[in-house]
């Protein structure tokens, strides 16, 4: 019997050391949002990411648009992560035997209603047969500036984009309504998050102009405060009044007998951008509509030497108290799980 995977991060940390170091001047490598190349004064962006049927999308459920669209935002994600914007695209297919000309169509309708609305175009790409559907996009961008999660330094603010927890109410929506489009006035908006998730492609040149640190949130607010803590070797304290919870989270959470802010806390697939920034730039940040969550402070203990693998989770705090990991990793639920938060 095979062993199982290890975790996503082990994983990571596995596959990039059996790499060759690239060692090329300029050249930015496995940590971040997107890998870079220099491009004359610019950088060249490049990332990619999968819609796997079963694990990302359910076939006969979700709509095979909204598999485009989810697709081509988070791609677009990790580009604007990095202060970048996204320019070119190439799609992988790999295609069980049931699927239709009209639903490869629809796919195609998202993936290029993404394109239109974040700026790529696809240029090319493969199909191959499989036991099941997987689509991967390769998202080419370009970026004055990489923005990187190393860089949060101390005394620097702690802000997030837009709101939280819509996006993991909207799945939970989504999966209990087997299709059928619910009646409720708060869930509809809630499940437009899960269906609709908006890559914040629109506050890159923002990033680049005062982030010192960002990352997008695909795997939850808590995991990704973690990523940032963990790779600038810092400490973060988050207030939890501060975080912005989704109209209607309150409500339907109430409804649900959820906690509001676990589900913010750990809702991935949001797409809204974690950055870190100088104190001096608190009121473009908030004028963009960008909310202040928090403060970068020194770290308790010394942060591991350049050179060694980031640790999974860097040290965070929420309201004074150490907040365990929480949200999605890719090969599952983070193994702390729901429940295991305050
Ligand atoms: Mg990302």
């Amino acid at each position: 019997m095979k062993n199982k995977l290890p975790g996503e991060f082990q994983l990571i940390n596995l596959l990039s050391r059996s790499l060759r170091q690239a060692g090329e001047p300029g050249v930015i490598g496995v940590g971040d949002d997107c890998a870079a190349l220099p491009l004359g004064e610019q950088m060249q962006l490049l990332t990619c990411d999968a819609a796997v049927a079963g694990r990302h999308f359910t076939p006969g459920l979700t709509p095979w648009e909204t598999v485009g669209w989810r697709l081509g935002s988070a791609n677009a994600s990790d580009i604007a992560a990095c202060g970048g914007t996204p320019e070119w695209a190439l799609v992988s297919l790999a295609l069980g035997d049931e699927i239709e000309p009209g639903e490869l169509e629809a796919l195609y309708r998202g993936l290029e209603e993404a394109g239109a609305e974040y700026g790529y175009r696809i240029i090319g790409g493969n199909v191959s047969g499989a036991e099941q559907h997987q689509i991967n996009v390769f998202l080419l961008g370009r970026t004055a500036r990489f923005v990187a999660r190393g860089g949060a330094r101390p005394g620097d603010l702690v802000a997030v984009s837009g709101d939280l927890g819509g996006a993991e109410a909207g799945r939970r929506i989504f999966e209990d309504s087997t299709g059928n489009p619910p009646d409720s006035p708060v869930e509809r908006p809630l499940l437009e998050r899960y269906l609709r998730p908006r890559a914040r492609t629109d506050l890159a040149g923002l990033l680049r102009e005062t982030a010192s640190a960002a990352i997008d949130i695909s795997d939850g607010l808590a995991a990704e405060l973690g990523h940032l803590a963990g790779a600038s070797g810092v400490r973060m304290e988050i207030e939890s009044a501060l975080i912005p919870l989704a109209p209607g989270l309150r409500e339907w959470a109430a409804l649900r007998g959820a906690d509001p802010l676990r589900l913010a806390l750990g809702s991935g697939e949001e797409y809204q951008l974690l950055l870190t920034a100088p104190a001096e730039h608190q009121r473009l940040l908030t004028e963009a509509g960008i909310s202040i969550i928090g403060r970068v402070e020194e770290p308790s203990a010394a942060p591991p030497e350049r050179g060694e693998p980031v640790a999974e989770s860097g040290e965070v705090l929420l309201d004074g108290r150490p907040l365990p990991p929480l949200g999605w990793n890719h090969l599952g639920w983070n193994h702390l799980g729901w429940n295991h938060l305050g």
